[in-house]
């Protein structure tokens, strides 16, 4: 006889979804009915979200309500209230951001780059930019472009075409003699949601050029394709500043396993910008950041994970942003979280940022390929002048 309850049968079988943070320390898990697969993923760019996880835009995946009780999670999770309304929890001590938790209804939206995959491709689909507005420039929406967007969040209004939610992409402003003093004085303030950690960075000048800017970044160089001696960038071509004009620093997206189990999500942006260019927020001094000093000064809410060996990533213990990555091999140049600036342009900083447009960075390992996929396509759109 036909099933028209519309309940899953009982005997039907459940999946068991597994989440864990890059150090290992959080494992959380539950179970839903094959038929709830793919679960649906908003990609969130409100400010809050986007500095308090030093991401572009956010990937959270609601658990179903009715499966909800199949909740469970071990391990020293921090949770961090912005709003009065989610709670933020993620590893004490590797900083991915794991889950949220409503107050109000208890509902519970995972992140979706702890997701353990095991072979798999079914198991999520992005459906719908959400608070697109804050970006002013659309962010990462931009390289989705076919997924429906909301001006805020879809109870609040309807779906919005993108290109009225943001406004139109301008060429950057490249330097002018006039302008180049004036950016001299320049800076793009950076901080993570709770304002623990906060910094600005300065716009390139000669020592910029001159950093050892070390082994290129996969970004520009694939690790998989191109040959050693070439990727050790032995003439020291300052990679990191973009060209021909090197008012902007380089910047782009990885999928690769370390970003994504730290961070919590698919994709992690980042923009490389030499220690000289880097200052405390109220240091009007042009002194480099110290790293040291500012941990000194945060109380330690700045906090260091070792990933591997001579590899540093920096968190925020309060908030869960991800603010650093950085290494032995080319101490003069810090990965820094795009997610934490506040350009007035908007979310993307594309006067102060060249965001490569030819490649994910390590997107061999991506493991929501279909995600990384398509926006590894529109990327490559936007970049050849695709309008958004
Ligand atoms: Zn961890
Ligand atoms: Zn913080
Ligand atoms: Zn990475």
């Amino acid at each position: 006889m036909a099933d028209t309850s519309g309940k899953a049968p009982e005997d039907e079988s459940m999946t068991k979804l597994r989440l864990t943070c890059l150090c290992g320390g959080v494992k959380a898990s539950f179970s839903v009915p094959d038929s709830a697969l793919p679960l649906s993923f908003d990609i969130c760019h409100c400010q809050t979200c986007r500095h308090s996880s030093g991401q572009l835009a956010i990937q959270a995946c609601e658990i179903p309500p009715q499966h909800r009780s199949s909740f469970s999670v071990e391990g020293s999770i921090a949770k961090y209230d912005a709003t009065g309304k989610l709670l933020r929890c993620f590893c004490h001590t590797c900083g991915a951001n794991v889950y949220f938790e409503d107050m109000d209804t208890k509902d519970i939206f995972f992140d979706v780059g702890g997701l353990e995959w095991e072979g798999r491709s079914d198991l999520l689909k992005a459906v719908q930019h959400i608070y697109v507005s804050d970006t002013t420039d659309g962010g990462m929406s931009v390289w989705l472009p076919d997924l429906p967007a909301y001006r805020e969040h879809p109870d609040h209004g309807p779906e919005v075409p993108l290109k009225e939610l943001i406004a139109p992409k301008k060429a950057p402003v490249t330097s002018t003699p006039s302008s180049t003093a004036a950016k001299e004085k320049e800076y793009l303030p950076c901080y993570c949601r709770c304002k623990a950690i906060q910094f600005k960075i300065s716009r390139p000048h000669e020592q910029s050029r001159e950093t050892v800017a070390g082994p290129y970044a996969d970004l520009l160089k694939p690790f998989v394709s191109t040959p050693s001696l070439v990727r050790q960038n032995r003439d020291n071509e300052p990679w990191h500043l973009s060209q021909p004009d090197s008012t902007r620093y380089t910047a782009g997206l990885c999928a690769c396993n370390s970003c994504r189990k730290s961070s919590g999500f698919d994709i992690q942006s980042w923009a490389y910008i030499p220690l000289v260019n880097l200052h405390e927020a109220e240091d009007d001094s042009a002194r480099p950041l110290d790293i040291n000093a500012l941990k000194k000064k945060t109380n330690s809410l700045l906090k260091t994970h070792h990933s591997s060996p001579g590899k540093y990533r920096e968190f925020c213990g309060r908030c869960g942003a991800t603010i650093f990555w950085h290494c032995d091999e080319r101490p003069g140049l810090m990965d820094v979280s795009i997610g934490l600036m506040e350009a007035p342009e908007g979310a993307r900083a594309d006067n102060w940022l060249d965001i490569q447009t030819g490649r994910v960075s390590f997107e061999e390992e991506a493991v929501n390929k279909k995600f990384v996929g398509s926006l590894k396509e529109g990327l490559k759109a936007w970049g050849n002048g695709a309008q958004g």
